[in-house]
């Protein structure tokens, strides 16, 4: 059975490529039938925070990829770390390396004066357990094998391999017992029994020293070596590595500041570096029943915000009128959560965002006298004032308020008139919303109503 897991580092808010290796694995997992897992990786105590923490649940929630079990948090599981490490050595697979930091900076500018690659070559690592001090401080290092290679067959990279003379004796655990970052991922996966290590490109070195220590515990506890995938970074649209200046943010800020819905963000990542096709619009049924490792593309992916936008634009023309009015309300003082669920369907099919369509339903709130936007004022010219009172006199006379004949008594007076229809909507829109755009000018008297209409209409004409 196929068992992933999204090991976020919770030293930074849960960001755009973070969600989409969760979105991965929790794809893979589903796809096989699997379990997808969530591990918190806390073991930077100065670093992790507990804002961070709970940021990256948040963001998981929203996006429904929370882990199938309750998450493990990886700083209390030290004591196991450390176990293992003392596993290595009592099977003569790691050593305490007792070199003090001012040896370990001498056998660097030694290498360096030489022009070599540094390599540490630690006295220690084959030395008598008898010569060993009893008191000075140690690091265990893994004694990674010197000959040979080792090869990862990646899902997405294919083939690599590295020479183990270059994989060094890095340490697993510090001087102060505490593990290191190589040790703690293995040793958690191995007892979470995580079958598939998808993750970023940018982790793809350290499988290599990752899988020493694996090979090393295969005789102890009978590990064996996950399947990989590697997933090439998301880039800007510039070809940069993604950072805040390409509109990259916190997943909390798609939501909150970019007025993004969960599913539009779902399917953009989806297609950020996965396809199908070219299929653009997927659901999540359609996702887990086609995801596959195979279809991630080796190189990186280009964050482009306005696909983003367009995206949303789709899924807010599908969503729900009332869980949009629940939406907007949070975001407009006051709002009637009633009529903004009756506004939904002339409102979302012209925002892009949650926040435009706020922004566009503000009008059904505004307070009398309405503020005018500076070209709403300028329609109000004294001609289209009188206008304004003479549609008011014969709206006043309209028994039934309903689209159909206020649009049959808007167009009948304008022929009488010799006007166009425009001529009468311009300054009637401006008079019911205070502004130049809207919602079509019917549907705007329907939804304010007769009396509201009327007053709004009444407060601009001569
Ligand atoms: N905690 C690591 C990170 O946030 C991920 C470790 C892993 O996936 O193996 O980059």
């Amino acid at each position: 059975p196929v068992v992933t897991r999204f090991a976020p580092s919770p030293t930074g808010y849960l960001h755009i490529g973070g969600a989409r290796t969760a979105l991965f694995n929790w794809l893979y997992a589903r796809h096989h039938d699997g379990t997808y897992l969530l591990r918190i990786e806390d073991t930077d105590r100065a670093r992790s925070t507990e804002p961070a923490i709970d940021a990256i649940f948040d963001g998981l929630r929203w996006l429904s990829l929370e882990g199938d079990e309750p998450a493990t948090f990886q700083f209390a599981r030290s004591d196991r770390h450390a176990e293992v490490a003392h596993k290595l050595i009592a099977a003569g697979q790691a050593y305490r390396c007792y070199m003090t930091q001012d040896e370990l900076a001498a056998h660097r500018a030694k290498a360096q004066e030489e022009r070599r690659p540094f390599r540490l070559n630690s006295p220690w690592r084959d030395a008598d357990a008898a010569d060993q001090p009893t008191d000075a401080p140690y690091v265990i290092r893994i004694k990674a094998p010197r000959d040979g290679e080792t090869v990862i067959d990646d899902l997405v990279q294919g083939s690599v391999t590295v020479r183990n003379e270059e994989i060094d004796d890095f340490v697993l655990l510090r001087s102060d017992g505490t593990p290191t970052y190589m040790l703690a991922v293995v040793v958690d996966d191995q007892d979470m029994g995580v079958t598939h290590v998808i993750r970023g490109d940018d982790h793809l070195n350290n499988a290599f020293r990752q899988l020493a220590i694996i090979d090393a515990m295969s005789s102890i506890e009978g590990w064996e070596r996950p399947t990989y995938g590697h997933v090439p970074l998301i880039h800007g649209s510039d070809g940069a590595k993604l950072s805040k200046r390409h509109g990259a943010l916190g997943v909390d800020s798609y939501r909150d500041d970019l007025g993004i819905l969960p599913e539009a963000l779902f399917n953009y990542l989806l297609r950020l570096g996965w396809g199908h096709g070219d299929d653009e619009i997927i659901s999540r049924d359609q996702a887990v029943a086609w995801f596959d490792m195979a279809d991630v593309g080796k190189s990186p992916s280009r964050f482009d915000l306005a696909k983003l936008q367009n995206l949303n634009g789709h899924y807010l023309r599908e969503a729900n009128d009332a869980r949009l009015a629940e939406l907007v309300a949070s975001r407009l003082e006051g709002a009637d959560r009633a009529l903004l669920t009756q506004a939904m369907p002339v409102l979302k099919v012209r925002a892009k965002d949650v926040n435009e369509l706020a922004e566009s339903a503000a009008f059904l709130f505004s307070q009398r006298p309405l503020e005018l936007t500076e070209k709403a004022a300028a329609l109000l010219t004294d001609e289209a004032r009188d206008c304004l009172a003479a549609i008011h006199t014969r709206l006043s006379d309209e028994a039934d308020w309903s689209a159909e004949l206020l649009e049959a008594a808007l167009k009948a007076m304008a022929e009488e008139l010799g006007l166009g229809l425009g001529k009468l909507a311009q300054p009637l829109r401006a008079a019911l919303t205070g502004r130049t755009t809207s919602p079509g000018i019917f549907d705007v008297l329907v939804l304010l109503g007769r009396d509201e209409s009327l007053a709004r209409i009444a407060a601009q004409a001569t």
